[in-house]
């Protein structure tokens, strides 16, 4: 156990004001709800915007209203390399996770499997994913899945802010989701958007959210207890300790289809006042981190290029498992930061085992290749320096 200063994977720190923001916001019914739904469709420009608890609240409603006009069609496809909440939010929806091997060179789909996949006729819409921020191919996607008239769910969970070809993420779709989680680009510590310019989807969307519970007292006094840690102990002064205390599970990934689906409540959505200047500047702090990496050559999964600005977490793609593990040993000793991200392929999650039965052994090389280094303002010139020193060893090491 490291006691010192400790760098997060990952931080969206919230300020003392901000709270203050949300506290009142708490008190004054639906006024903040209100202006950031607006906001947010002006800002893209998007006629539907729904507010949810999380972000796999967001997904797993927008996967309940495609299924109702599914036909019939029970599966929907996902990435075989995700976050674990995406196959949970789909087996929360009642359907069938139908994973679908990697590119390990983009992160993307592996084009040809994914033709295989669409053409077996039971696939009700494709998962478009924007991981660490890094721009997936959806409009590729969009030309294969509109043959077999599969919609496409653009996952920009990690991704707000984001932009490719000078349209923003979470436009590119027939439906978006964000995530307002902790680590994410914009964090209201927990919280997801749902944005679609689809009428009908818009329509049926608004009907089941319509039904949904409002998070209520006590979801926001929990959120305002989360809050208040979170903005002491992110800091790297005092992150140590809650890293130490194994009970909080602070960077495990779990498999859990349990989870509340509500409307978002007006605490988080006070914390959100001036989103569009935090995240511009928190865009800014973490693109003068990846610039820096960039130029040190590391072994990136995926051609950066004008994406280098939409990272919130430096993804490096290592040799092997053993090179990644002494990485992570000696990162861990220092208080660097760097970490995995999902421990292994979508089919290899216990919990699925047999229900999404699929090769994807281009997913299972990433899982266990991937480390990502933090990005987050947080992190100093001097931090980064040391990172590319260790990597640069843990060639060597090997
Ligand atoms: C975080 C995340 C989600 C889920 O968001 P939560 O707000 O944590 O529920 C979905 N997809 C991806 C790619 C994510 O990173």
């Amino acid at each position: 156990m490291r006691i010192g200063r400790t760098l997060p994977p990952a931080a969206t720190p919230l300020s003392l004001r901000e709270i203050l923001c949300g506290v009142r916001a708490f008190f004054s019914g639906d006024k903040a709800l209100e202006r950031f739904e607006e906001e947010l469709k002006r800002y893209y420009d998007m006629p539907h915007v729904f507010l949810l608890s999380s972000g796999k609240a967001a997904l797993a409603v927008i996967l309940s209203a495609l299924k109702e006009t599914g036909a019939g069609r029970d599966e929907v496809l996902i990435p075989a390399y995700t976050c674990y909440s995406v196959p949970a939010a789909v087996v929360r929806a009642g359907l069938k996770v139908r994973p679908c091997d990697i590119d390990p060179r983009t992160l993307d789909f592996d084009w040809a499997k994914l033709e295989e996949a669409l053409a077996g006729g039971r696939v009700l819409c494709a998962v478009s994913t924007h991981l660490f921020g890094l721009p997936a191919d959806v409009e590729r996607l969009r030309r294969a899945a509109s043959r077999y008239g599969v919609a496409v769910v653009e996952d920009a969970a990690q991704a707000m802010g984001g932009e490719a070809g000078g349209r923003k993420l979470g436009t590119l779709g027939d439906v978006a989701l964000f995530s307002l989680g902790r680590g994410k680009a914009l964090s209201t510590v927990s919280g997801g958007i749902i944005l679609t310019g689809d009428a009908r989807l818009g329509a049926a969307i608004g009907r089941i959210t319509g039904a949904l519970p409002r998070e209520g007292w006590i979801d926001g006094v929990t959120a305002l207890c989360y809050a208040l840690v979170l903005c002491v102990l992110v800091r790297p002064g005092l992150f140590w300790l809650p890293k130490a205390l194994p009970f909080l599970g602070i960077g495990d990934t779990t498999f859990e289809p349990g989870f509340g689906i509500k409307r978002l409540g007006a605490f988080q959505a006070g914390l959100t006042l001036g989103w569009q200047d935090k995240l511009a500047r928190m865009r800014a702090a973490r693109l003068e981190r990846a610039a820096v990496l960039e130029r040190a050559g590391l072994e990136v999964p995926a051609p950066l290029g004008g994406a280098l600005a939409n990272l919130i977490r430096f993804p490096v793609l290592l040799e092997d498992g053993e090179q990644r593990r002494w990485l992570i040993e000696k990162s861990e000793a220092a208080g660097l930061g760097a970490a995995t991200a999902y421990p292994d392929a979508v089919p290899n999650i216990p919990q699925l085992r047999g229900m999404a039965a699929c090769a994807a052994p281009c997913a299972e090389q990433v899982a266990h290749r991937l480390v990502t280094i933090p990005l987050h303002p947080y992190v100093r010139m001097r931090d980064l320096e040391d990172l590319l020193g260790l990597v640069r060893e843990s060639y060597r090491a090997r």
